[in-house]
């Protein structure tokens, strides 16, 4: 991008090399460097996803000021939308030659992922405490260890009854492997934090067997003690969490909220509408 040399459609057909410069995704406008890091619908879309998770990628009048917002932004929010613009030209183009797209959803999950395990690795070399959002999702989060996979998962109840499960898988490098929500309708948040765990059966992916254990992180202190009983007692009646004999390992633990922050805004993010 900042050797505008991107092959879109405007900078193709200015070079003879394409019939039309208008964007494939139908936007009804060129497709130059601004359309694509700013305007075009497709990654409007994203940058909406973001914005509700709480990224504040603003909407910019040209790619000269595109680039003097990033100056100010913190590394993972540079990390963060180069990711986000990587992976949507990507999809762009593997849609131009015929792929079906991924969702916007899912290059946002991609993308925060990407910027999370940059950190995370700046963050372990470093051996410094890097200050900026990443933070704020990872205050204490440790990594599984290597072959390990780590699920955090959490609730969320508004007064109305309307509630969000949700949570996310991770490998030992920090990197996000899954995200997922479902929203229900419930008045008992306990019951809620217990359908955290339940989900991970219905998101389990025959992928996740090649690894050796698994760690589900939660921070409700009275599930997690429940869930280490009925291990102890032989798993009787709870088939919900048949995916964990698939390990040789099985870690439940307890994490407070700071460490969960992640899970906490899929569970909040649940409540509109479920994800996967
Ligand atoms: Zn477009």
């Amino acid at each position: 991008m900042f050797n505008n040399s991107i092959p879109t459609f405007k900078f193709l057909s200015y070079r003879r090399l394409q019939a039309g410069s208008l964007c494939p995704m139908g936007c009804n406008e060129d497709e130059y460097l601004h359309h694509i890091s700013n305007s075009c619908s497709k990654i409007k879309d994203v940058f909406g996803h973001l914005n509700n998770w709480g990224f504040a990628i603003i909407s910019c009048h040209s790619f000269a000021d595109r680039c003097s917002w990033l100056e100010k932004k913190s590394s993972f929010i540079i990390n963060l939308f180069c990711s986000t613009i990587y992976l949507s030209w990507k999809n762009r183009c593997e849609m131009v030659f015929g792929k079906t797209g991924k969702s916007p959803l899912s290059i946002t999950t991609e993308a925060i992922g990407i910027a999370s395990s940059l950190v995370i690795c700046n963050h372990q070399n470093s051996g410094q405490l890097v200050v900026n959002q990443q933070d704020l999702l990872y205050k204490s989060w440790h990594p599984p260890p290597p072959d390990w996979i780590k699920f955090n998962v959490d609730a969320s109840l508004l007064c109305s009854y309307k509630g969000g499960v949700g949570g996310v898988c991770h490998d030992h490098r920090g990197r996000l492997l899954l995200a997922f929500g479902r929203s229900c309708v419930h008045w008992d948040i306990a019951h809620l934090e217990l359908l955290a765990i339940k989900t991970i059966n219905e998101v389990f992916k025959d992928w996740m067997l090649e690894y050796n254990g698994i760690i589900i992180e939660g921070d409700n202190i009275n599930i997690i003690k429940l869930i280490h009983k009925k291990i102890k007692a032989g798993m009787e009646g709870m088939e919900y969490l048949s995916f964990t004999k698939n390990f040789n390992h099985v870690i439940c633990n307890w994490v407070n909220r700071d460490s969960n922050k992640l899970a906490d805004l899929c569970a909040n993010y649940a409540i509109l509408s479920s994800f996967d």
